[in-house]
């Protein structure tokens, strides 16, 4: 079994081009097209990988405003593709996977006091964590307001209206974790976000975060720049694909020290998403989707769901007088039994807990 796939080394190939704007991490100034996608109808990028650092992101970046313009329109399309059943099994699910990391935090005598959650979405991850460890304190930041809205009226958060990329001077040296679920992806400058995580934390305190894989979310736009020579449709913003050792070596160099990191969950590998070169894996040929027409047309579409932590939270096993049945049944949906090195690319998510160490 020499050759299963799994062991394949990863191997993109493209040419080698100046880029327009330099690597966010090694400030290399050439790089390798690996694909083109166009966000939306609002611009067109290369995907660049960089042969020195690894790192793989979009050329030229999205501005602020392109992002939010192309965030709005994503969070309609999805606001109507998605039942008011599946937002609320969602809530859940995050609710539960909050079990088992306050779980885990105190299976290690972890006790947070101050937590940041960036982009919190529902919040309900931080809510579990709380279920789990009720004297912590949870601030969440984010952009939008009405997620800032809905993480105060459910759950009580003190809110901040920014963004990760901007360092917040009042809150440094604040906080004993700071959390960034399906996050780093996103966001513009990947070296500052890290500085800035750096600089809320106390020494001591961690990092937490969950992050695609970078080799299988970029596989399919990949594939159909070398199997077509044609660009794709990306219409969520993920602007950074990470490579196993370049996050890590990052976090490293940025006053990090490794505690968990590894990959999980791989049923796409097998499918083949991150290394069978086959059409069936490539992401659609770009149409250039209008955002406007979701933006300007659909919003009023959408209907506001209106539903309460209460109700969210009835469920036979979430019990305050009995904890440790929550905790077993969360674990029992959440624990991950295959753990990978991020270093080996396999695998559908990174997972990581990193301590400040200076
Ligand atoms: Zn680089």
């Amino acid at each position: 079994m020499k050759n299963m796939f799994i062991n394949t080394p990863l191997s993109f190939k493209g040419e080698l081009l100046p880029r327009e704007e330099n690597c966010r991490i090694c400030h290399e100034k050439k790089g390798i097209r690996i694909g083109i996608v166009d966000y939306w109808d609002i611009k067109t990028c290369n995907i660049i990988l960089c042969e020195k650092c690894s790192h793989i992101q979009l050329d030229p970046m999205l501005t602020e405003e392109e992002t939010n313009r192309g965030c709005y329109a994503y969070y309609i399309e999805e606001s109507l593709r998605t039942g008011e059943n599946e937002q609320f099994k969602n809530c859940l699910r995050n609710f539960r996977r909050g079990v088992v990391f306050g779980w885990m935090l105190k299976s290690r005598r972890i006790s947070p006091r101050n937590i940041l959650e960036l982009g919190p979405g529902s919040g309900y991850f931080a809510a579990g964590l709380q279920f789990v460890i009720p004297t912590v304190q949870i601030t969440v930041m984010d952009i939008n307001k009405e997620v800032l809205d809905f993480n105060q009226e459910h759950h009580h958060f003190e809110t901040i209206r920014s963004i990760p990329d901007i360092l917040q001077t009042t809150y440094q040296d604040k906080f004993d974790l700071v959390i960034a679920r399906d996050i780093l992806e996103h966001v513009t400058d990947i070296s500052k976000v890290i500085e800035n995580v750096n600089a809320c934390l106390k020494t001591g305190g961690l990092f937490h975060f969950i992050t695609p894989n970078g080799y299988e979310d970029i596989w399919k736009h990949y594939l159909t720049f070398k199997l077509k020579s044609v660009s794709s449709e990306l219409l969520i913003n993920h602007v950074n694909y990470f490579d196993g050792k370049g996050l890590k070596d990052l976090l490293i160099q940025r006053g990090f020290r490794r505690v968990d990191y590894y990959t999980h969950t791989i049923k796409t590998t097998f499918r083949g998403q991150g290394r069978k070169e086959t059409r069936k894996l490539m992401s659609p040929v770009s149409k250039k989707m209008k955002a406007a027409l979701y933006t300007e047309r659909k919003a009023d579409d959408i209907k506001r769901i209106e539903f309460k932590k209460v109700e969210i939270l009835k469920k036979w096993y979430i019990r305050p007088n009995a904890k440790w049945i929550t905790w077993l049944y969360s674990l029992s949906h959440h624990f991950s039994v295959i753990r990978i090195s991020p270093m080996r690319n396999i695998g559908h998510e990174i997972y990581g807990v990193f301590e400040k160490i200076k």
